[in-house]
């Protein structure tokens, strides 16, 4: 008999690591999964956009309570169903009633997805005539191509892990790494590709043939940049082959994690010596390639001047700011009802940023998951952004906000929600 198996799954705190996923509900359709792909219930939104996200999406669902095994079986096929957020059922060889749900939910979902495309070639505007860019955040090259045809200005985030994590063999080398990233320049057809470099560590493990024990699993230990500076020949052949990329494009080096002035003068050091190393060998590059910071340690957002001074751009990670402020592992389920982007002190650091970057005529973007987020597009308006960068299946629906936005009205309203304490 069919049955629901569980229901009420704590989704949004399942996915722990997670507002990165902002995972709103999940439809599992699995056991009967013939009966169910035949009945068309599987053409809802694709949730599983890439590997990498599936190995996530794996530890998160390690912490539930739901029997992950069975779990993981059902995901595999890869649907979500969005606008079921509420419920944040899964639900498990589903009866008739609630199939007929699902479809009539269906029907629902197409017709908006058909509506939104329609924005995909309508200037990027607030009602009051700002201008706004929204570029893509991508895991895999290929992504790159969902993110022109979606409009995206530019790739404001390649996360380059999925070269390095889940392999049985060694890492990549310069030629393999130059050959991807030189993909995503060509895809994006001479639009800013901010290629992130390595952020291996807490959560995102290295494979084979990197030293994982290195790599601990503390979210204060040594990852990103940190393990970068104590790899410099694995750092600098991915600094090389981002540099002969930027012969094809405008590729630009965007570093994770940085806090301290001394990772800067060692990065832009490691920088000047691959761009030597290139020299030596005849390889083409641009050696006025712009580079980047992320700002998501909490020290880095306070001395920003620091960073404004020394980089091209900034990009805010919030996803890393929140868990830092707050001193929320992002990682640990127990702890994922702390994680709050609506925090004042995040709310803040967010507005001081933004201003200051603004201030100096630095561009700065937010690439963490709150500028995807639909529900805090306007609050991000109002504390001054311009540059936002999304998962690319955000576009649109966080554009539908932009075009219905007043700034002017936003920011008038903004000074009281930054002095409030709760
Ligand atoms: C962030 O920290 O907000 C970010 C964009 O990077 P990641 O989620 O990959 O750490
Ligand atoms: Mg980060």
């Amino acid at each position: 008999t069919k049955k629901l198996v569980a229901s009420a799954l704590p989704i949004q705190s399942a996915f722990a690591s997670p507002y990165r996923w902002r995972v709103l509900g999940l439809a599992v359709l699995a056991q009967t999964s013939a009966s169910i792909v035949s009945q068309g219930v599987y053409t809802l939104v694709p949730f599983l956009q890439s590997a990498f996200q599936l190995s996530q999406a794996k530890a998160a669902l390690s912490v539930t309570a739901v029997n992950a095994g069975q779990v993981m079986s059902m995901m595999l096929m890869g649907w979500l169903i969005d606008k079921y957020g509420e419920r944040g059922v899964v639900v498990v060889a589903p009866d008739e009633q609630l199939l007929a749900e699902y479809r009539k939910l269906q029907t629902q979902v197409l017709k908006e997805a058909r509506k939104l495309q329609q924005l995909k070639h309508a200037k990027t505007e607030t009602a009051d005539r700002v201008e706004i860019e929204l570029f893509a955040n991508i895991e895999l090259p290929e992504d790159a191509i969902q993110a022109v045809k979606l409009g995206a200005v530019g790739v404001g985030l390649f996360r380059s892990e999925f070269l390095f994590m889940d392999r049985k063999q060694a890492l990549p080398d310069e030629e393999q790494q130059y050959q991807e990233y030189r993909r995503v320049v060509d895809l994006m057809h001479g639009l800013p590709v901010n290629i992130r470099t390595i952020d291996v560590g807490a959560d995102k493990a290295l494979g084979g043939g990197g030293d994982v024990s290195q790599t601990g699993t503390s979210p204060l230990g040594l990852r990103a940049i940190r393990w970068s500076l104590t790899e410099p020949e694995i750092f600098l052949t991915q600094l090389r082959a981002i540099l002969r990329a930027s012969a094809h494009g405008q590729a630009r080096i965007m570093i994770p994690m940085l806090a301290h002035a001394k990772e800067i003068d060692e990065t832009f050091r490691l920088i000047e010596k691959a761009k030597q190393q290139l020299h030596q060998r005849g390889k083409a590059f641009n050696p006025n390639i712009q580079v980047g910071a992320m700002i998501e340690i909490p020290a880095a957002a306070l001395v920003l001047p620091l960073f404004i001074n020394r980089f091209d751009f900034l990009s805010i990670g919030t996803n890393d700011l929140i868990q830092y402020t707050l001193a929320i592992d992002r990682a640990d389920h127990a702890v994922a009802h702390l994680y709050d982007p609506l925090h004042p002190a995040i709310l803040n650091l967010l507005a001081n940023i933004i201003e200051q970057a603004k201030r100096a005529n630095v561009p700065v973007a937010v690439c963490g998951e709150m500028a995807g987020d639909p529900a805090l597009t306007r609050l991000l308006l109002a504390l001054g952004l311009t540059d936002f960068s999304m998962h690319f299946s955000q576009l649109l629906l966080v554009k539908r906000e932009i075009l219905q936005a007043n700034v002017g009205l936003l920011k008038a309203r903004v000074a009281r929600v930054l002095r409030a304490y709760e």
